[in-house]
């Protein structure tokens, strides 16, 4: 996958491409990223890449013309065919007025050869690049933000773990929070291959984890997990994952798969309070 980055501050990017599985997936030859620097696409002396918005107001606005001749520089493919799918790649604009980031959003985003990552500043970007050279708009939550630098790398690094290989152990990605996937559903219908992948979270938030030591300063690792016990293990495991999500993202059990086993495992966690 190829990911270009638009930024008026490029150096923003050294920490968050060098590290982790973002890094491997480059030096694996799964990704290619690339940093562009907005201020090289102005014509001007003082590389001028915003102005005073129309109608007045507050701020600043950046300015569509090197952002057009930015992207037009690299080389993606017309916007028709992008939006008509005949070429899998995608132009986002980073904004808190975007469609909100999920899982399935980065997944949608992890199948395309190229995506193409435009970080606004100041008040924001003239709307014609909304309108006319990006597909879509993103955000990355419901808060304001300076910039839309963070955000590209949070999409970078959502989208990266999700490439082939670039985890090592695709288990890993296919068990975590908000993931969706057929075989945790094979999983539910017993086509099963042990403890781990019997409790994937399907759409649920992940259970959770523990590593040595199995007592740390008098508090035990659950004995479910020690038990050895896949069956034990899985349940355990579904069971906090449910009550993890019962209590920190309610909203989550609506869309989620659930099993008989699981829904009279929350009615008695509605009923009785947290267990
Ligand atoms: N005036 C805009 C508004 O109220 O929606 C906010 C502009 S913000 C100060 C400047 C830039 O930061 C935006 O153009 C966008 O690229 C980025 N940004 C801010 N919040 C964001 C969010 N939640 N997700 C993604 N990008 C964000």
């Amino acid at each position: 996958m190829k990911a270009d980055i638009v930024t008026i501050f490029p150096d923003f990017f050294r920490g968050p491409l060098e590290y982790g599985i973002t890094r491997r997936a480059q030096e694996m030859g799964l990704a290619e990223i690339k940093v562009h620097d907005l201020r090289e696409f102005t014509h001007d002396r003082h590389r001028t890449v915003d102005d005073r918005p129309f109608g007045g107001g507050e701020g600043m606005v950046l300015k569509p013309e090197p952002l057009f001749e930015c992207l037009e520089s690299m080389g993606v493919a017309p916007r028709e065919e992008r939006l008509a799918g005949r070429v899998k790649q995608s132009v986002v604009l980073l904004s808190a007025q975007g469609q909100r980031l999920t899982q399935k959003v980065a997944a949608e985003l992890a199948v395309l050869d190229r995506i193409v990552l435009v970080c606004g500043r100041y008040e924001g970007v003239d709307e014609r690049v909304a309108d006319f050279l990006a597909d879509r708009e993103l955000s990355i939550g419901d808060y304001v933000l300076s910039g839309g630098e963070l955000g590209a790398a949070v999409i970078v690094e959502a989208v990266m773990r999700l490439l082939p290989g670039a985890l090592g152990n695709e288990a890993s990605s296919r068990q975590e929070s908000f993931t969706v996937d057929a075989r945790t559903i094979d999983a539910r219908l017993k086509i099963s291959d042990g403890a781990d992948s019997t409790c994937g979270s399907n759409g649920l938030l992940d259970y959770p984890h523990y590593t040595r030591p199995a007592e740390f300063r008098g508090i035990a690792v659950p004995e479910a997990l020690m038990s050895g016990n896949h069956e034990e293990i899985r349940k355990w495991r579904r069971q906090q994952a449910l009550e993890k999500t019962w209590r920190n993202r309610p909203d989550l059990l609506e869309g989620a798969a659930l099993s008989e086993e699981d829904r009279k495992f929350l009615i008695g966690i509605r009923r009785d309070g947290t267990r």
